[in-house]
């Protein structure tokens, strides 16, 4: 056999030279411990396994965020306070989260409730491009839940700024209170409104709140104040939001506060986190990483 002929380092220098080529020198460096194997398996020995690089070991922080979910779904409601972390640095603007979310929730036009502001900021030539992602603050001293007449918005015990669709009247005030425009109002229109026919798609029923609503003229979401809820119904579920899972820049986070040991509460930890219009006294659920 053609093998048998070449010297024992020719294997050995091929896979050099295609992890050089093919990984860089970092990944290869970190692959080229399989060497020891080759050389126990051509002089029919056994030797230890070593242990798999740092870099691939580590847990990925969806997978950890999903478990963190999972240990706060278990303990009571009271018990958890649910924040979304993002990092501004991580977010590439993209508009992706904007997408998922439009599309997990069924939105109609107009109603957007995870927009990405995009600024310039800085005197040229030191200008930078800064990216804000904005979903609802789920704030602990909401203004809406306060100007609401008939109590159809409300926070519940786990910090999630809610809306009952059955009770809003859709008189607004809340959308006016609102200190971060995270609020809109749903008139009834479709996206394919004005062509030949409304398509079946926008007939769909979205889930939020864990109830299946199809909107039509005058029922429920339809002449409703709308706006982001954490994806409360994929929660209940023991999923993370659809913001979170498909975010492009992996620049949202999302868990429990009151889990001290998880990866939210080291974020919000951090001396970079921040929230909006502090000054308001309005304490967001939402922080962000400058
Ligand atoms: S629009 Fe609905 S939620 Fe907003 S203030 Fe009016 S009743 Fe309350
Ligand atoms: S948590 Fe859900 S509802 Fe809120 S912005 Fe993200 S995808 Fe939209």
């Amino acid at each position: 056999m053609e093998d048998k002929k070449k010297p024992k380092h020719f294997r050995k220098d091929i896979i050099k030279k295609g992890l050089l080529v093919g990984g860089g020198l970092l990944v290869a460096n970190e692959l080229l411990t399989v060497e020891p194997l080759i050389n126990a398996a051509e002089a029919n020995t056994t030797t230890s396994v070593k242990p798999v690089p740092n870099s691939l070991s580590q847990e990925d922080n969806i997978i950890r965020m999903q478990r963190e979910l999972h240990q706060a779904l278990e303990k009571p409601i009271d018990q958890v306070h649910w924040v979304m972390v993002i990092d501004q640095k991580k977010c590439v603007a993209c508009d992706g989260c904007t997408v998922s979310c439009i599309s997990e929730n069924a939105l109609p036009p107009g109603v957007v409730y995870r927009p990405v502001i995009k600024e310039e900021v800085g005197t040229y030539p030191n200008v930078r491009r800064k990216f804000t992602p904005r979903p609802c603050m789920h704030c602990e001293n909401p203004a809406c839940v306060k100007v609401c007449p008939i109590a159809a918005t409300y926070k519940r015990e786990d910090g999630i700024v809610s809306i009952d669709y059955d009770k809003c009247l859709g008189c607004r005030y809340c959308i006016t209170a609102c200190p971060y425009g995270a609020r809109s109002f749903d008139w009834g229109e479709h996206h394919t409104d004005n062509t030949p026919e409304v398509m079946p798609y926008e007939m769909e029923p979205g889930y939020e709140y864990g109830e299946a609503r199809t909107r039509s003229k005058g029922v429920s979401p339809v002449g409703n104040a709308r706006k982001c809820h954490f994806c409360v119904h994929r929660l209940q579920n023991g999923m993370l939001p659809s913001c979170v899972t498909t975010c492009i820049g992996r620049a949202t986070y999302f868990g429990d506060l009151n889990n001290s040991k998880g990866l939210v509460a080291s974020l919000v930890g951090s001396p970079r986190a921040t929230r909006l219009l502090e000054k308001l006294g309005t304490k967001p659920s939402v922080y962000y990483l400058t």
